[in-house]
């Protein structure tokens, strides 16, 4: 699948991610031309139907496979006022592949061409259930075209040391505040509005573009951005610490050039 033209869509409410810089980063690498938009929600003037839809695909119970739930007036009214401004600290699950499929119906046909791919970021936390261990996981990005990634995602999804979460449990039976344990973890994972969520998109934004563009999307060297990572520190570690792509990936995107 060749790509012609990319859409990347902000979330204004983590300007962390600096889509200026991603959509210049994606250029340079992809020799595509690449458009900012504002808010995906914002750009296509989602209305109460979308929001409707968004409710409905909250996931309530993790333990058992996606149900389309029926939305209270409340929860409609919460999705249409967070459209944008979707920067409440009370996490919402969510289908993920609902979720995808709720920003698809969304672009016009005429933009879902198979030569324009489109980028969506938001704060809505996409998951997917998994039958390998009947529960629903996190994901910061969901591959397809749109693709999805999703800044809680990458701050919630990818595990965080396991020493922390022995010293989050000690800490909290102690009634001791978090702030102490997460200065001693300082570096070891990524927080919300970290300013290095701007290094880490660039990798995401990648992996979705390969899964579309290649059959070989996810890496298994953690020195390759497209490493899909299960813990923080991988995460850092490939984005971070090397930053780009292993050699074989390379080649591939010089054939993508091609
Ligand atoms: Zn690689």
């Amino acid at each position: 699948m060749r790509i012609s033209k990319i859409f990347v869509y902000d979330e204004s409410s983590v300007p962390e991610i600096k889509i200026d810089e991603l959509s210049k980063f994606l250029q340079k690498t992809l020799c595509i031309p690449v458009e900012v938009r504002e808010n995906f929600f914002s750009h296509f003037k989602s209305d109460k139907n979308t929001a409707y839809s968004l409710a409905s695909s909250r996931v309530f119970n993790p333990y058992i496979p996606f149900e389309k739930h029926v939305p209270t007036e409340e929860e409609i009214d919460f999705e249409e006022k967070s459209f944008e401004n979707n920067s409440n600290s009370n996490i919402i699950l969510y289908d993920g592949f609902e979720l995808q499929k709720i920003i698809q119906d969304i672009i016009p046909e005429e933009e879902l061409s198979s030569g324009i791919f489109h980028l969506v970021f938001t704060t809505r936390l996409g998951c997917t259930y998994d039958y390998d261990d009947y529960r629903y996981h996190g994901r910061a990005v969901i591959c397809s075209n749109p693709s999805v990634i999703s800044t809680t995602g990458i701050i919630e999804a990818p595990a965080k040391p396991r020493e922390y979460y022995l010293s989050m449990h000690q800490t909290i039976s102690q009634g001791l505040n978090l702030d102490a344990l997460k200065e001693q973890f300082q570096g070891r994972f990524l927080e919300y509005h970290d300013k290095n969520l701007a290094q880490v998109v660039r990798g995401y934004a990648l992996q979705a573009i390969f899964y579309y563009t290649t059959a070989d999307p996810f890496c298994d060297s953690k020195e390759c951005i497209l490493y899909n990572a299960h813990w923080q520190e991988d995460l850092i570690h490939s984005q971070m610490q090397s930053g780009k792509l292993c050699g074989h990936h390379q080649k591939i995107l010089e054939s993508m050039k091609a």
